[in-house]
């Protein structure tokens, strides 16, 4: 990235995983830093300390994503004084359950958080980013939402949702130079797959691994950072041959 003013990042779930190597990747390629996430202030205050580390500047923000009311209370003011110019949404979660015995709010909290959440955190920030006609926005899906998981309707459709939403978007802002692409990670090594039968996973990945989050990040730092950009409404795997 070339710049003279550090731009900003918004890094929607920065204090885990793959959010937080995003973190850490964005402030080596020269931005500062908004970092969101829920609840782990201790996680989040570790990635500020290695952003600063970076000589980059970073702000915690926690807040939950599925409450539209806590978004706007959080981001609206300091996105209208300060439009971001990459917002990375990255937070989700889980709740595996197979169909036939999915509850209905295991179905509601996946789509409340990664979905809802993509819609509540994109639409307080977008009409900033639109009056300065540039910017990136990378919302991370997962490979689930590719091809579905059986034991993850409610994630892949959450997902897969944000799919869509991310094309439109894609459509109605392309003209105002803000490039949105998805990056779907397959089986990435963070607390989200902690529990995974490592084994019987691997062998169905082609690279017979699990991803790092590192890896994930570098995609997502190339869509943030590179200036000469005509990748625009795609959704690029990360999955080491998962799906293809
Ligand atoms: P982690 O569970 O390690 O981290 C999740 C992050 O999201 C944390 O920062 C967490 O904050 C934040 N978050 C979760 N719920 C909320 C909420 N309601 N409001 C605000 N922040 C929230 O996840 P990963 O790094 O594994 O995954 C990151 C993204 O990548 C997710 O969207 C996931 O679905 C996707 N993905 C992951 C894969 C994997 O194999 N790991 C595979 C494919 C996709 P806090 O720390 O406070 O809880």
């Amino acid at each position: 990235m070339t710049s003279s003013e550090p731009l900003t990042a918004l890094i929607v779930g920065g204090s885990r995983g793959i959010g937080r190597a995003t973190a850490i990747r964005l402030a080596e390629s020269g931005f500062d830093i908004w970092l969101t996430y829920r609840s782990s202030h201790e996680a989040a205050e570790r990635v500020k300390a290695e952003v600063e580390n970076r000589g980059r500047r970073c702000e915690c923000l926690a807040f939950d994503i599925s409450d539209h009311d806590a978004v706007e209370a959080a981001l609206r003011e300091r996105v209208e004084k300060t439009p971001p110019y990459a917002v990375v949404f990255n937070a989700g979660i889980t709740r595996d359950n197979l169909f036939v015995w999915m509850t209905r709010q295991e179905w509601d909290a996946v789509i409340r958080t990664d979905l809802d959440g993509f819609f509540n955190v994109t639409s307080t920030v977008l009409f900033s980013m639109l009056a300065q006609k540039k910017g990136r926005i990378v919302a991370v899906s997962s490979v689930s939402g590719q091809t579905g998981r059986a034991g993850q309707a409610n994630y892949a459709a959450a997902k897969a949702g944000m799919i869509g939403a991310a094309k439109s978007l894609a459509r109605e802002v392309g003209k105002r130079n803000i490039c949105v692409n998805v990056v779907a990670p397959g089986v990435i090594e963070t607390d989200m797959t902690a529990g995974m039968p490592r084994e019987e996973i691997n062998a169905m990945i082609p690279m017979q691994r699990f991803g790092t989050a590192e890896e994930v990040a570098a995609v997502i730092d190339f869509l943030c950072s590179e200036k000469h950009m005509y990748i625009h409404g795609q959704v690029i795997g990360v999955n080491g041959g998962l799906a293809m």
